[in-house]
């Protein structure tokens, strides 16, 4: 390390992007340090998505003993505690959390609590002292965004949600992405009464279409209502402590428990005093990043949610552990692709999804895309007596049939996703796809056998 300097990298915000960039360089013999003024883990480990997919396997449990009927079990589901989910799965984090304060001792890396904030664009303010690095890492991710509305501030967002310890009877949901899908399927199946208020007239509106078409009848069926067109304009909390809301069409919805908003997320650079930093923003406020996670800062960097690209936890680490790699090992062309980046949604059925969606593809190369796809009853559902559809969709390119898309909607889309991912993102063809044997019986080889 350079003598000028208390450190050879400081990273600000230590979740899944901050963590991977810092442990990466400390094992090629760097001096680090990173500053966190929430819980070690960020948003993935205590507000996302671990918290979140315990959540939902509670909530697949609940699925599982209706289904379980169907196949000739007497089970009743005699209750459920919300309070002993809550317990075990922060329980859970706390594991998850002390495990990273150990490892970062066992790597040598230096661990502040509390909030940075930049002096300069070499300096760092932690709590009234200043250190200095030769290479600082922003990663302070994002904040989930409240509508200027009369009486938000009784509202949750997902973070609220997480921070219930009893179930809410009656709740309305703002928003239609991923993140208010996911806790709409898992209230619902925990038992609670669910209303969406969706902005426009579907859910998961940059996904492909099949995906969203099937998930939206999905949720009709599951018994969650769906405002379309509509959006919460007013909320009043009364002395018994229900709220009551007002939609876009003044129409009242009164008696809920929560009211949660997600509708979306916004940087988090509110206590960094970034304009010391001299580092760029673009028009939303993310931080403006190239390929290689460079800042217009020679020596300043951001990666994860900050950046605004696909706002997820393995992009983050992916970019963190390519620009170590990049920095401190002589990898000098070392960056994250950030295309075909595969991802799930955990709704109830789950959805998996890599590539181009039909809509984008077709936008791109026209009638050079072929598109196959087929929907089914999976055998496990026709027999439990929840006859949930599966679909599939495969995007394909030119003479070639090059699969630039993989879309599934359907019970194990979450775990199929995988490996096929892999062959997306090796230009796997549709013939490559139709000369790997089926695995029988399952309903991922429909993907291989597609006509
Ligand atoms: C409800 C929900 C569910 C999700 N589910 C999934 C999922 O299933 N799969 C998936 O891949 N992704 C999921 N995500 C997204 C995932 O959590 C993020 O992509 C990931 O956490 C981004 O990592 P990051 O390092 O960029 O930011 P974060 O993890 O948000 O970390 C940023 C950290 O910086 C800290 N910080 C901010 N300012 C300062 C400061 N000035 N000083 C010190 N510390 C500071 C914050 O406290 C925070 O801990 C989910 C997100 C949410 C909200």
């Amino acid at each position: 390390m350079s003598n000028r300097y208390d450190y050879d990298l400081i990273a600000l915000g230590a979740g899944s992007g901050g963590l991977s960039v810092v442990e990466r360089a400390a094992s090629y013999g760097q001096k680090c340090a990173i500053v966190e003024h929430g819980k070690m883990g960020g948003t993935c480990v205590n507000v996302g998505c671990v918290p979140k997919k315990i959540m939902w396997f509670g909530a697949s449990l609940a699925h599982l003993l209706d289904d379980a009927r169907g196949y000739g079990f007497d089970v009743k589901n005699q209750g459920f505690s919300w309070a002993q989910l809550v317990e075990k799965r922060e329980g859970y984090i706390s594991g998850i959390n002390n495990w990273y304060y150990s490892h970062l001792k066992e790597l040598g890396i230096d661990e502040f609590k509390g909030t940075a904030s930049f002096i300069d664009s070499h300096h760092i303010e932690i709590d009234g002292k200043a250190y200095s690095a030769k290479h600082i890492a922003i990663a302070t991710g994002t904040i989930p965004i409240i509508p200027e509305i009369p009486g938000a501030e009784h509202a949750i967002t997902s973070d609220g949600f997480f921070a219930l310890n009893e179930r809410p009877d009656r709740v309305a949901i703002a928003g239609s992405g991923y993140v208010a899908v996911e806790l709409a399927g898992v209230l619902n199946a925990l038992g609670c009464e669910v209303t969406m208020y969706l902005r426009k007239s579907h859910v998961l509106g940059n996904f492909d279409s099949m995906l969203s078409k099937n998930l939206f009848a999905q949720l009709q069926d599951s018994g969650i209502h769906l405002k379309t067109e509509n959006q919460i304009r007013k909320i009043t909390k009364h002395d018994d402590g229900s709220l009551e809301l007002v939609d876009l069409h003044d129409a009242t919805q009164s008696g809920l428990d929560q009211i949660l908003f997600a509708i979306g997320r916004k940087p988090d650079h509110n206590s960094l005093n970034i304009q010391n930093s001299g580092v760029e923003l673009d028009d939303r406020g993310f931080i403006k990043t190239n390929l290689y996670q460079n800042t217009n800062q020679a020596h300043i960097f951001a990666l994860g949610d900050i950046t605004g690209r696909s706002p997820l936890t393995p992009v983050a680490i992916a970019a963190g552990r390519r620009l170590a790699d990049r920095l401190y090992d002589d990898q000098s062309d070392r960056h994250l692709d950030y295309q075909n980046i595969a991802t799930v949604v955990f709704s109830h059925p789950p959805i998996g999804t890599v590539g181009l969606s039909e809509e984008a593809a077709i936008k791109l190369y026209g009638d050079r895309i072929k598109v196959y796809q087929t929907s089914f009853t999976a055998m496990y559902n026709s027999i439990s007596g929840h006859p949930i559809p599966t679909a599939m969709k495969l995007v394909c390119l030119g003479d070639q049939d090059k699969v630039i898309g993989c879309h599934i909607i359907g019970p194990g889309a979450d775990e199929m996703l995988q490996g096929f991912a892999v062959a997306v993102s090796m230009g796997a063809t549709k013939k490559d796809f139709d000369d790997t044997v089926a695995i029988h019986p399952t309903s991922a080889e429909e993907l291989v056998t597609m006509r």
